[in-house]
């Protein structure tokens, strides 16, 4: 049996930016990893807020360093290739106005060759597969088919898609959200923006809002190409995800101008069914952050920047409880976490609702209301001087019926 403070399932971004925490308050921590790094995994436009995040755990400098294309915020662009550009400098005041596209089997691996740095033994090729709560092991299984058994003062479920903890301890419920698809690939030689424009992340709005894309520009001039929309959407096309796609960009103003010069250079991939609630977040001896606790939807590109809030404050109230203080972890994680997400929801809603569009789009809107959505969008939910922050749903219709 093998020993350690903190025992971490998964070395997404999550679960490396707790570690490092935890490793830079003295804690030893163990990293179970089923993968080989890099590896790839979607989802590859930041948000202002993960700077902050990586800024506190001292790993801002290795992530800059590694020349990533910078994101200076979103234009939102229509049927009729009308653009908005929403500037994440244009915010609240808050310090990081900008972000980074990366490719997350990259940025991933530097994040998790960060922890090791800092002395996380990181085990890849251990597939968790139980764990008891009584006594906090877990048992793993090793690439070779061998088992291994692990106990932990604390136990971390940073598993993302895999939601171990959640699938192992009943914890999974169905979300709210509706059954969506997203069918994505890279492509290179399309057309980009001159300079900091060229960084923006384009949200593109198909057809009646049925369905949109995100276009995310890479530094060594390769994009992530990929179209969200609800699963019947797709199928009753009765297209192959591949010709779905090309009929996408040739039926769209903007889309078709934009890439009539580029090459696929991926499969396209397809991921569907991808939204995902929980009970609880945490019980004696463990707690779940990142995509292993609630997945919402890509639309703001707000997963990593959960992910690293989540891991920044699990790990805080973990150092505190290993150290024999009395933590809330109702009040100070769970309900803590749930307002930033619970905003970001409204907005999810907001935006398949066709609402959000006629927000962005219209120009009846004062700069302080401008600089607010600026402000969500860089992923600063917490902030109660934000005017949606309170009552999300409520400010949006109120403001919809305005512009109305
Ligand atoms: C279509 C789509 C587009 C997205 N776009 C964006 C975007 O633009 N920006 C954004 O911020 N987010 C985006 N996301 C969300 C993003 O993918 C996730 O929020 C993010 O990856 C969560 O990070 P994590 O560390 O929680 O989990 P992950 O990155 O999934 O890492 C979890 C790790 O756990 C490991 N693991 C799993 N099971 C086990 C096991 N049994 N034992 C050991 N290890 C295990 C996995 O191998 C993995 O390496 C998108 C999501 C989707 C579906």
């Amino acid at each position: 049996m093998e020993k350690c403070d903190v025992l971490i399932i998964g070395g997404g971004p999550s679960g490396s930016v707790a570690a490092c925490k935890l490793l830079n308050a003295g804690f030893s921590v163990t990293i179970l990893e089923k993968l080989d790094f890099p590896r790839f995994v979607i989802g590859e436009s930041l948000l202002p807020r993960c700077n902050q995040i990586l800024d506190e755990n001292d790993l801002i400098n290795t992530i800059e360093s590694q020349n990533y294309m910078v994101k200076g915020g979103a234009i939102f662009i229509n049927e009729e290739k009308k653009e908005q550009y929403i500037d994440f400098r244009n915010n609240l005041g808050q310090k990081w106005g900008t972000s980074f596209q990366v490719k997350r089997e990259e940025f991933d691996n530097v994040l998790l060759e960060s922890a090791k740095k800092l002395g996380a033994d990181v085990r890849h090729g251990y597939e968790v597969m139980a764990y008891d709560n009584d006594k906090n092991q877990i048992t793993a299984k090793d690439r070779e088919g061998n088992i291994q058994e692990f106990e932990a003062r604390f136990v971390l479920d940073a598993s993302g898609y895999g939601r171990v903890l959640p699938k192992l301890m009943d914890l999974d419920i169905p979300s709210d959200l509706k059954l969506r698809n997203a069918i994505f690939t890279r492509v290179k030689g399309e057309f980009r923006r001159d300079g900091d424009a060229e960084g923006f992340i384009d949200i593109v709005i198909h057809d009646d809002n049925q369905a949109w894309l995100w276009v995310i520009p890479f530094s060594d001039g390769t994009t992530s190409f990929g179209v969200v929309c609800e699963e019947e959407y797709f199928t009753k096309t009765g297209l192959s995800k591949e010709a779905f796609f090309d009929k996408v960009i040739s039926d769209h103003k903007y889309l078709k101008e934009k890439f009539e010069k580029a090459e696929k250079i991926a499969p396209v991939g397809i991921i569907n069914g991808y939204s995902a609630a929980i009970k609880k977040m945490y019980g004696k001896g463990f707690a779940l952050s990142g995509n292993a606790t609630e997945f919402l939807d890509p639309v703001f590109s707000s997963g990593v920047t959960l992910a690293l809030e989540s891991s920044n404050k699990v790990a805080e109230l973990i150092i505190k409880e290993l150290k024999g203080e009395k933590v809330d972890w109702q009040k100070d994680y769970e309900d803590y976490m749930m307002i930033g997400i619970n905003v970001f929801r409204e907005f999810v809603y907001a935006w398949y609702e066709g609402k959000l569009r006629k927000i962005f789009f219209s120009a009846h809107k004062s700069e302080k209301i401008q600089q607010s959505i600026s402000s969500i969008l860089s992923g600063y939910v917490w902030d109660e001087n934000n005017y949606f922050v309170k009552d999300t749903r409520q400010k949006i219709d109120a403001l919809v019926s305005m512009i109305e």
